[in-house]
């Protein structure tokens, strides 16, 4: 499909578009953003890095993977947004490193959605007990924008509904419990190549486009 036609489905509900280019040349970036794309997502902290410094400066540069604490400190000069905060010492090491450079780093709060065992995030539960904790209130540069989730990857489309509309409620819910005077909390990253339109029915305000814009990738 082409980038226009993503571009024209997105419009109605105002949902952002993050192009997945993990694993994509430069070019290929660089292809997009001349096409008007600004926003490029990526999961490897070294990735990010190496393809922040040889493309414009005025991409705005979203890691979605798995993100290592280690890594942290790589990104954070210039990341605009991490979708992937999986766990409170992420979410505290984020806070150190950005205090270090005066920065406030926003970020989502990944759930656990999926019927699968290999996808990180938080629980409900888990989540709470971060925001009504003493050392969340003393992070002073993180500021968390929404949540993000992943479906199961399956055929079942009553399935991956119910996962998007649990997403979405746990939104609702930490967004009257704690965030109703955050008007910055805002942001719902669900949806992908294969699911997305499920996705924006139900609420995503950001999706995230890999091999529809890209093709697919090959893993070595
Ligand atoms: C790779 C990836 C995507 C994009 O997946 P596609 O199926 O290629 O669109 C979206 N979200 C996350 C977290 C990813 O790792």
């Amino acid at each position: 499909m082409m980038y226009q036609d993503i571009i024209e489905q997105l419009k109605p509900t105002d949902t952002q578009l993050v192009a997945v280019s993990k694993t994509k040349p430069i070019e290929q970036i660089q292809e997009l953003y001349d096409q008007g794309q600004r926003i490029f997502g990526e999961s490897k902290a070294q990735e990010l890095v190496d393809k922040y410094e040889a493309l414009p400066k005025d991409i705005q540069w979203h890691m979605i993977g798995h993100l290592q604490r280690n890594k942290v400190k790589y990104i954070a000069p210039f990341i605009d947004l991490i979708h992937s905060v999986d766990s409170p010492r992420l979410l505290k090491e984020i806070n150190k490193q950005a205090a270090n450079i005066d920065r406030v780093i926003d970020v989502l709060l990944q759930f656990h959605i999926a019927d699968e065992d290999s996808k990180y995030g938080f629980t409900f539960d888990q989540a709470k007990e971060l925001l009504y904790s003493e050392a969340f209130a003393q992070m002073k540069n993180v500021r968390i924008v929404g949540v993000m989730g992943m479906a199961t990857f399956t055929e079942d489309e009553a399935q991956v509904r119910r996962e998007f509309q649990q997403l979405k409620q746990i939104f609702d819910e930490l967004k009257g419990m704690h965030f109703a005077d955050a008007p910055s909390f805002r942001e719902i990253s669900m949806g992908m190549s294969g699911d997305y339109p499920l996705a924006i029915e139900e609420g995503s305000t950001m999706v995230r486009i890999g091999t529809l814009l890209f093709g697919a990738r090959n893993y070595a």
